[in-house]
């Protein structure tokens, strides 16, 4: 497993509710998200209710790591107890195939955004004892 470029060990996510079974799917090189239980509309990670049918159970089950970018900022701000680089870095937010957003940056050392409809593909990259999910570019810097 490769060690992200971007994050610091001490920038692992918490194997705790809501992301245990987020984590448990990483672990395993599967994205794993939540749906509504009786009508399988996708869910936000921390997302108890359904907003189509208002019901709260979830199912999680594993998605297609791919979808398109919906929007891509670059982040400035660098805070040094968890950025490793020095840079602004991409930040993008990814409409995957399920339905799902999700908000992640690159696998690999990028300095540019990614254009808006972009058809992306996600792996998963090490910070600290958890994997966490990247877009594969192609744009290898560094
Ligand atoms: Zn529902």
């Amino acid at each position: 497993m490769t060690i992200d470029w971007l994050l610091h060990e001490s920038a692992a996510p918490s194997d705790v509710a809501p992301l245990t079974e987020y984590l448990a799917g990483s672990a395993e090189g599967m994205l794993v998200l939540p749906f509504c239980a009786a009508c399988k509309h996708p869910l936000d990670l921390d997302q108890l209710h359904c907003d189509e049918c208002a019901h709260q159970e979830r199912v999680w089950e594993a998605v297609d790591p791919a979808g398109r970018v919906t929007v891509s900022i670059m982040m400035n701000r660098v805070d040094a107890r968890y950025v490793k680089q020095d840079a602004a870095y991409p930040v993008i937010e990814v409409s995957l195939n399920s339905g799902h957003r999700i908000i992640v940056s690159t696998s690999t050392v990028s300095d540019t955004p990614m254009a808006p409809g972009t058809e992306v593909r996600l792996e998963f990259v090490r910070v600290g004892t958890q994997n966490i999910p990247r877009i594969i570019n192609t744009a290898v810097k560094g």
